[in-house]
């Protein structure tokens, strides 16, 4: 049984380590924001709850956030063990966690805020299919253009310098006492998360002693 934490910054990559060691060994990807999204899509009584704070970029309540994420983990299909991302976000969650669940480790990516701005800013979005771009690592054929379906790509609305370093500030803020307390009890791995994404991947595995082999 394997039980990990997933934390990094907004483009760090977080979403795609957790669903590859979710693959690679068996676990359950917790991802709490998506949980909170499938509720608002969905028009439930929680979804309802949850809309503003979302939609206002705030966090959702200590309370709501830790009943949500005993109701997940209670369903007991994680037979091999999870990893959750997105949770805790605050000293209070990472109490509320440690005190209901033991931890095997906790995966910290790292990325210079400078490296962060510079992907988030040259994110791209196709306004008519959805499709992911970056101006850096995945550009399209022609200018502003989706190669897939021809609409025109462009920029989300808080993916602006303002708007991205309050993000950044707010990171910092309240993830590095979590870091912190469980740190203390020697839970954390640090991974330079600028690298490729097989190299994040063999670094997680090699510091955790996963075995790369399966
Ligand atoms: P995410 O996809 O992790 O960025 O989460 C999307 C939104 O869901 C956040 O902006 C919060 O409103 C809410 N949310 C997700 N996880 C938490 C959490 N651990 N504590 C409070 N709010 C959360």
């Amino acid at each position: 049984m394997r039980k990990y934490v997933i934390m990094g910054v907004q483009g760090s990559g977080k979403g795609t380590q957790a669903t590859m060691l979710a693959e690679a060994f068996d676990l359950v990807h917790v991802s709490v924001g998506d949980i909170f999204r499938w509720h608002v899509q969905n028009h439930t009584k929680l979804g309802a709850q949850v809309r503003r704070t979302m939609a206002g970029g705030d966090l959702v309540g200590d309370d709501l956030v830790e009943s949500v994420v005993r109701t997940r983990l209670d369903q007991h299909d994680w037979n091999y063990g999870f990893v959750i991302d997105g949770f805790p976000r605050n000293p209070a969650q990472a109490e509320f966690f440690l005190e209901s669940y033991d931890i095997d480790g906790v995966i910290v990516l790292e990325m210079p805020d400078a490296e962060v701005e510079r992907r988030v800013l040259s994110r791209r979005l196709c306004s008519q299919c959805g499709l992911d771009y970056n101006l850096i690592a995945h550009r399209p054929e022609e200018p502003d253009t989706c190669d897939v379906c021809g609409g025109r790509l462009v920029q989300r609305p808080d993916d602006n310098p303002e708007a991205l370093r309050q993000r950044l500030d707010d990171y910092h803020r309240s993830t590095a006492p979590v870091i912190e307390i469980f740190q203390r009890k020697e839970y954390v791995v640090r991974i330079d998360a600028t690298r490729s994404r097989d190299d994040v991947f063999h670094d997680i595995c090699r510091q955790l002693d996963l075995p790369l082999d399966r």
